[in-house]
């Protein structure tokens, strides 16, 4: 049973040059995120083996490297989808006057981001998540692939501050790395996963 695949990126690896290289975007994409893939894949198959034994001993350590590649997987496919190389775009629309209202301003919201992503202790992302009980947009600091964000918050935009994302072009100046993460932001897909998440988590998260 294969439940888990790599997707294909929607650009070449050198779209998004040259903001980050197309050599990051090759091993990012068909070694890291795979990893993460085979990772999920691999936990799910020794689930399924150790329900069929009924050798349940290592259930702690699957649910963890569960949790840790299937969290890698989901930021990962979430990731790619929210850039482009089509040059510098700011919000319009519904998600620009959200961000005003949940954040005081697009530079604000910015700020926030950013000092959110270069404070991570550790590997993990920056997120910008719907969150269904307050109805609003929130910002996360997402540890490693799955740690320290609540249940049920749906990321809409969100940036990979793992060094392995940024560090063959910027080494250890990641404040230009999130800079240049502003130039290939893809707000049209921000405002597409705004409005399902609006539509669909909000729903499952208030079931009563
Ligand atoms: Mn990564």
């Amino acid at each position: 049973m294969v439940a888990y695949s790599l997707p294909e990126l929607p650009y070449d690896y050198s779209a998004l040059e040259p903001h980050i290289s197309a050599r990051i975007m090759e091993l990012h994409h068909s070694k890291h995120h795979q990893a993460y893939v085979d990772g999920a894949n691999g936990a799910l198959a020794a689930m399924a083996e150790a329900r069929e034994s009924g050798q349940l001993g290592a259930i702690n350590k699957l649910e963890k490297d569960l949790a840790f590649h299937l969290g890698g997987h989901v930021n990962h496919s979430i990731f790619w989808t929210n850039l482009q190389g089509h040059g510098a775009a700011t919000p319009e629309g519904e998600i620009a006057s959200a961000i005003d209202e949940y954040f005081g301003s697009y530079e604000g919201f910015q700020a926030h981001f950013t000092a959110a992503a270069m404070g991570i202790q550790g590997s993990g992302w920056a997120v910008c998540s719907w969150d269904p009980i307050g109805k609003q947009l929130i910002i996360q600091q997402l540890f490693d692939q799955q740690a320290n964000t609540a249940q049920g918050t749906t990321p809409v935009l969100q940036l990979d501050m793992w060094e392995h994302a940024f560090y063959l072009d910027y080494q250890n100046v990641k404040g230009d790395y999130v800079k240049a993460f502003w130039n290939i932001v893809n707000w049209e897909n921000v405002a597409a996963r705004f409005d399902a998440a609006r539509e669909s988590s909000g729903n499952a998260m208030l079931v009563s």
